[in-house]
């Protein structure tokens, strides 16, 4: 299968450039034009590297890649920067970038930096543990079933045990709309005497907790856990 590369770059011409050079090169290719654009691809999973722009509209590339670190400590970020960014580029080696090209670069010179990350990624992989079937994570939130810590954007939540469960189904189940009456059931369990409005003062104690932008009403259905565009 082809290798999946993510290029978050705001100038035009050398995000279509490389595209075209990679997928020439038989890597499969994706482009954002900005720094939350590119973050939100990075998200929807299965990308082997990131070529990263430092200078982005949005949030800023450094951000990204701390971001990006957050949830990921594992795939290979190569930073994409210009001559005057000497302190962006250390910080960004400092944030666990593996390597950078200064623009303008040869295509020569970035198609072996990735290829030599990519084999140094792959080698290391053969080692490396996969997250755990215990730990769920989900735009910067994360649940470990063992130790029952939850985090967002790595900030600890405390949640009772009936929102905990609530929040679990949620992050095992991330973009699915559930009606009130299946996390009812789900949660609190078949057996549960009540009506479907403990189901909407449960949601508000969560959002309340872990903050905006994730549990979103589906007006006249129910709830979904996803993540808000910016
Ligand atoms: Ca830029």
């Amino acid at each position: 299968m082809a290798e999946r590369i993510l290029i978050v770059e705001d100038e035009e011409n050398i995000a279509r450039v490389l595209q075209l050079e990679l997928e020439f090169e038989g890597y499969e290719a994706g482009v954002a034009h900005a720094g939350d654009e590119g973050l939100i691809k990075f998200r929807e999973g299965g990308w082997d590297l990131v070529l990263l722009d430092l200078m982005l509209p949005g949030l800023s590339g450094l951000d990204v890649l701390r971001r990006i670190r957050a949830s990921d400590t594992a795939v290979p970020v190569i930073l994409l920067t210009a001559k005057n960014e000497v302190e962006d580029k250390v910080a960004g080696l400092d944030l666990g970038a593996n390597d950078y090209v200064t623009k303008p670069f040869e295509i020569d010179e970035l198609l072996a930096r990735i290829r030599a990350t990519l084999r140094l990624a792959k080698a290391l992989s053969g080692a490396k543990v996969a997250t755990p079937e215990h730990i769920h994570s989900f735009a910067g939130l994360t649940m470990n079933e063992e130790t029952r810590d939850v985090t967002r954007d790595g900030r600890s939540i405390d949640l009772t045990p009936r929102e905990y469960d609530l929040l679990l189904y949620f992050l095992k189940h991330p973009n699915r709309v559930f009606e009130r009456e299946q996390l009812l059931d789900a949660v609190w369990g078949f057996d549960y005497y009540g009506d479907t409005n403990v189901v909407d003062v449960y949601v508000r104690y969560v959002r309340k907790k872990i903050g905006d932008g994730l549990i979103h009403t589906v007006r006249g259905v129910g709830y979904v856990l996803k993540e808000s565009p910016k």
